[in-house]
């Protein structure tokens, strides 16, 4: 009979604006790819069919980051594994009803984690399902450098690391060889074929034509010092001998909406564009010169791949601290915490180190990794050949695990 499509459950989880945008980018690359040949759905499992706490991480996770301590004791105290899997067993005898009827409502022959926290459960259901052998799953790192050990489950079909260094760690936590595959941090695929010229885009967005322009941002949740280091941009980037601006500012503040209000409410020297949560990045990454962010991995990505030269002014503990010596240690940026400090670097890369600027950008460059998402795509796609028919999950499955336990 005729092949039906295979499916794609990608699970994801609204923690930052990361984990969203690696799940779309791994889903518009599908579609590129492969057109109707997968039909994809990006979920998040845990909120859709679970209690508290699995439920509520965003908001937890919003709580322990703003509580930097907090988060740090967390992502280091979980970190051997027997804690985090006794934790995650425990909640998944607890939910494994919900998780399972949320899972296998997609009938998923593929499924791909793009969460820290997405591995031990559904690997767990597919065991007691008896669907380990039929439906072919895989994680897909996103973040960079210093990742937490719950990424690393040794009954993945596949793990993407974005570096060699995660790779090495995920060897010493047990994996295979010949599970690891290293291509990059996915992106959209909007930053990778999009050649847009930054005068067009400078045209498109009203901004100042020929000005050098700095980008400020925090992430999809406007995090940071952001406030004050706009301030400070608005000083040094005004001459005041000349009385005229040597640079104009971008400031996206995501989904932080009080952020966005408070800065319009400031009078500026220098031209100035306040956005909100904005869809085309790849368009103001690529009308700007430089950004400015906390170490997230998804902007810094990003950047490398415009070329920008990159600022870092914060970083979450744990997750996020690799990030700096990996920018920095490559000189495609540098890393302040003081805004005045970040302000005088942008000052002096748009007057009198314009060399500077152009050395960073292209060891940016050097760094990036545009086409990580598609050689991830055309592996799993790889994958599901090997495998040969679909996984044919039954619309009713006797849970032989839940029975078990309730
Ligand atoms: N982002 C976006 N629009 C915005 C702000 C952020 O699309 O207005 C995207 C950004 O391009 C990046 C992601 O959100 O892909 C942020 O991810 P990152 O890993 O940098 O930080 P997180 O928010 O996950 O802590």
């Amino acid at each position: 009979g005729a092949e039906r499509n295979k499916n794609v459950l990608i699970l994801m989880s609204d923690t930052g604006g990361g984990h969203r945008a690696s799940a779309e980018a791994i889903r518009d690359a599908f579609r590129l790819e492969y057109g109707d040949e997968y039909r994809i759905f990006v979920k998040d499992v845990w909120k859709e069919y679970t209690g508290w706490p699995l439920n509520d991480m965003e908001g937890q996770y919003k709580f322990m980051v703003k509580h930097v301590q907090l988060w740090n004791v967390a992502f280091h105290s979980t970190s051997p594994r027997w804690i985090h899997s006794t934790y995650l067993a425990a909640i998944a005898a607890f939910y494994a009803k919900e998780v399972e009827a949320g899972l296998m409502e997609y009938k998923p022959d593929i499924i791909i984690s793009v969460h820290p926290l997405m591995q031990h459960i559904p690997l767990w259901v597919l065991k007691w399902q008896g669907l380990q052998k039929k439906v072919i799953f895989v994680t897909v790192i996103t973040d960079l450098n210093t990742c937490h050990r719950t990424w690393f489950h040794p009954s993945v079909n596949r793990l993407y690391c974005p570096l060699e260094e995660v790779a090495k760690r995920a060897l010493l936590d047990g994996l295979e060889e010949s599970q690891i595959s290293v291509f990059g941090l996915p992106i959209r695929p909007s930053f990778c074929r999009a050649v847009l010229s930054k005068d067009d885009l400078r045209i498109e967005l009203e901004m100042e034509p020929h000005l050098p322009a700095v980008l400020l941002m925090g992430g999809g949740d406007g995090m940071g010092p952001v406030k004050k280091t706009a301030k400070a941009l608005g000083e040094f980037l005004f001459d005041k001998e000349l009385e005229k601006p040597i640079g104009q500012l971008v400031i996206i503040c995501g989904r932080n909406e009080s952020l966005a209000t408070t800065l319009k409410s400031l009078e500026w020297k220098i031209p100035v564009k306040i956005r909100g949560f904005e869809k085309q990045m790849e368009k103001w990454m690529g009308a700007c010169d430089c950004i400015i962010t906390k170490a997230g991995p998804g902007t810094i990505a990003e950047a490398l791949i415009r070329g920008l030269p990159i600022i870092l002014n914060d970083y979450i503990p744990g997750q996020e601290k690799g990030n700096v010596p990996y920018v920095v240690d490559n000189g495609a940026g540098v890393f302040t915490r003081s805004p005045k400090e970040t302000a005088r670097i942008v000052a002096e890369w748009f007057s009198t180190k314009t060399d500077e600027l152009k050395r960073m950008s292209e060891n940016a460059l050097k760094l990036a990794q545009p086409n990580a998402v598609f050689d991830i795509v055309k592996d799993i796609h790889e994958l599901a050949c090997q495998r040969g028919p679909l996984a044919n999950i039954p619309y009713m499955l006797t849970s032989s695990f839940s029975s078990l336990i309730y």
